[in-house]
């Protein structure tokens, strides 16, 4: 094990949530509908917010919704009760490969680091690592759902992960890091952030399919997790 901070997104990477795009997809038009949105988007042009940023603001003002700063309360309150029904009809889970591998990591003798930087609520997150009981496997968490322009703090932005190496005292000369996670924004945090980035291509998931198109590739990529004992630098 080559690593001496370990961080791992949530929703795909240790938490099976389907189809994530469609998962969202459906969230998005509930939140719209509350919101009253006027033109609600077609296709494709859902995926628009996913990119935007701080940007989702003037995106979700050209869909006709009067109170744009709403969405993501509204979203991730959607979001919430949606899981808690998935969790209970066991079609939202853990992978089954979590609980060996933190366990692993958790207890290596070289007292190694481990963290959860999420785009998800905080309080979805905290929820998810209670139920599933790993939440004692990790050291810290970084997550959203404080409302005060925290989009800025998403990933792509490198922001949560040096929060969190800033937590553990990283020093780059000393030690490594590595993020894993499912999706090309978690590739382009962890570069950004200077550190190595493991692709984890769950169930050769099509959202991250076609990778090798990205600008911005990742170091390692792996199917399971097993295989992240296993990473040579
Ligand atoms: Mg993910």
């Amino acid at each position: 094990m080559k690593f001496d901070i370990y961080l791992f997104d949530l929703d795909g990477t240790l938490l099976h949530l389907g189809n994530i795009r469609h998962y969202a997809g459906k969230i998005l038009m509930e939140a719209l509908k509350r919101l009253r949105a006027k033109y609600p988007p077609t296709g494709d042009e859902k995926f628009k917010l996913w990119t935007s940023q701080q940007g989702y603001l003037k995106v979700l003002e050209g869909w006709g919704v009067e109170e744009p700063q709403n969405f993501w309360k509204f979203f991730d309150e959607i979001d919430f009760e949606k899981r808690k029904t998935l969790i209970k009809e066991k079609k939202v889970y853990l992978y089954q490969d979590v609980n060996y591998m933190l366990k692993k990591i958790y207890h290596h003798k070289d007292s190694k680091k481990l963290a959860i930087v999420t785009n998800t609520a905080y309080y979805i997150c905290d929820f998810i690592l209670n139920k599933f009981n790993i939440k004692k496997f990790f050291h810290e968490t970084f997550s959203l759902g404080y409302y005060d322009n925290d989009q800025e703090l998403a990933k792509p932005s490198p922001k949560g992960i040096l929060t969190i190496l800033d937590k553990f005292k990283y020093d780059p000369n000393e030690s490594n890091a590595i993020l894993v996670g499912d999706s090309k924004l978690d590739i382009i945090a962890a570069k950004n952030a200077k550190i190595y980035a493991c692709l984890i291509r769950r169930e050769l998931n099509p959202r991250n399919m076609r990778y090798k198109e990205w600008n911005i590739q990742p170091d390692f990529v792996i199917e399971e997790l097993n295989e992240l004992f296993d990473l040579q630098y």
